[in-house]
């Protein structure tokens, strides 16, 4: 019998226990097409600050840890916006990412045909985008030190962040990048800001010296991180694979998830490195939070989490022929004009977090 896949379910907050939903059916469906996927599940952010009295418990932690993949759905809520910051439902998602060591962000940006119109930028700019950034995350300056508001005694106060690499920080992002690339089109472009910032200067020498070393026969080139930025805008399609810091990579993200409309829509992947025996961590969640202004109400967009699920059908479970079945699904769902409100088209009336869900069962399905 084939090796069980564990995944830990961890619904959330809001919207995130609606979203879920559809991937519980999804597993079921797979393991009744012969996957071995076995599920637990646990509350996480502001329900496990209910239950445990903190946003991740050591328990749901340990799970998570033991885990093959943590499916999230986002955590988060105005009914803890009061809580200590050490224990408020973010802090958990933070703490997921560095016990885990999941070092290496990926956030693609693809516009589907039937959504084009939903793009900030022109369809001519947009149509067939696809393209992925990886992010540092476990690094740079959002962890760097030292770090801190310091009183300077004379009515001034200074604040400090740090931005630091390590040759070994910079490769292991850069290699996840190279590997991505090489089973896509083959391209990295690699961003950092080397012209006013040693880390960057750095950053760009290590990338190249990788290159050199293991993957030359991938197309690298570099660029400033503002530049990118423009160019996102101008000719996203030029892009392949992008691999940047943390700082710079959490803002060209979000800027490439404007590209392709609903924060509905967006998936992500967050990857450790692989252990002696081969076991890599991997948490995969929509971008998008727990939407208190529509949780409860079969409102949500359960795309973004069906797409993370087919993610970790292809980088965790190696199952690339269902991550492939599972897009053309959702696509032809969205062809068929079946949208949930964040991405109606006007005069179409939206269909229900859970009805979208089941449609796209139903295409996987029908094939
Ligand atoms: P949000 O992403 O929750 O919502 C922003 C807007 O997008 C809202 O109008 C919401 O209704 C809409 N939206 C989001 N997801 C949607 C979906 N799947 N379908 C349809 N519409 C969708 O961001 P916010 O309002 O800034 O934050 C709400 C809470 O979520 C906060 O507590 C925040 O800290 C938390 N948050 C969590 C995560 C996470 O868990 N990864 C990420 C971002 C924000």
């Amino acid at each position: 019998m084939s090796k069980a896949h564990n995944i830990l379910i961890l619904p959330g907050d809001g919207i995130g226990p609606e979203v879920m939903e559809p991937i519980k059916k999804l597993i079921t469906y797979f393991n009744s097409k012969g996957a071995t996927f076995e599920t637990s599940e646990d509350v996480v952010g502001g329900a496990g600050y209910d239950k445990y009295g903190t946003s991740l418990d050591d328990s749901t932690l340990a799970k998570a840890k033991a885990a093959d993949v943590v499916m999230l759905g986002a955590v988060g809520g105005p009914k803890w916006d009061k809580v200590d910051y050490a224990k408020r439902p973010e802090a958990a998602l933070l703490k997921l990412r560095k016990e885990l060591d999941l070092f290496a962000n990926l956030r693609p940006a693809i516009v589907f045909d039937a959504l084009i119109d939903a793009s900030s930028l022109k369809p001519e700019y947009v149509r067939g985008l696809d393209i992925m950034i990886v992010r540092e995350l476990c690094g740079g300056v959002y962890f760097g030190e030292p770090r801190g508001i310091f009183d300077l005694g004379n009515g001034q106060r200074k604040g400090v962040n740090t931005q630091v690499y390590t040759t070994s920080e910079i490769h292991r992002v850069a290699r996840v990048a190279f590997e991505l690339a090489r089973k896509r089109g083959n391209k990295v472009c690699s961003c950092e800001k080397g012209n006013v910032m040693e880390s960057g200067r750095l950053w760009r020498e290590e990338v190249t010296a990788l290159h050199a070393a293991e993957y030359k026969d991938v197309e690298l080139s570099h660029m400033y991180a503002d530049a990118a930025a423009m160019v996102l805008l101008r000719n996203p399609k030029s892009f392949d694979v992008i691999v940047t810091d943390n700082l710079f990579g959490d803002i060209l993200s979000d800027e490439a998830s404007m590209l392709t409309g609903s924060l509905g829509m967006l998936p992500s992947a967050s990857l450790g490195a692989p252990d002696a025996n081969g076991k890599q961590s991997a948490m995969y969640e929509p971008i998008h939070g727990s939407a208190p202004d529509i949780a409860g109400q079969d409102k949500a967009n359960p795309l973004a989490t069906i797409l993370s699920f087919a993610m970790a059908l292809k980088y965790s479970f190696n199952m690339p022929k269902e991550c492939a079945a599972l897009e053309r699904a959702v696509s032809s769902v969205l062809e068929a004009n079946i949208r949930t409100g964040d991405i109606a088209a006007a005069g179409v009336k939206p269909v229900g977090t859970q009805a979208m869900g089941d449609a796209v069962l139903k295409a996987l399905i029908a094939g």
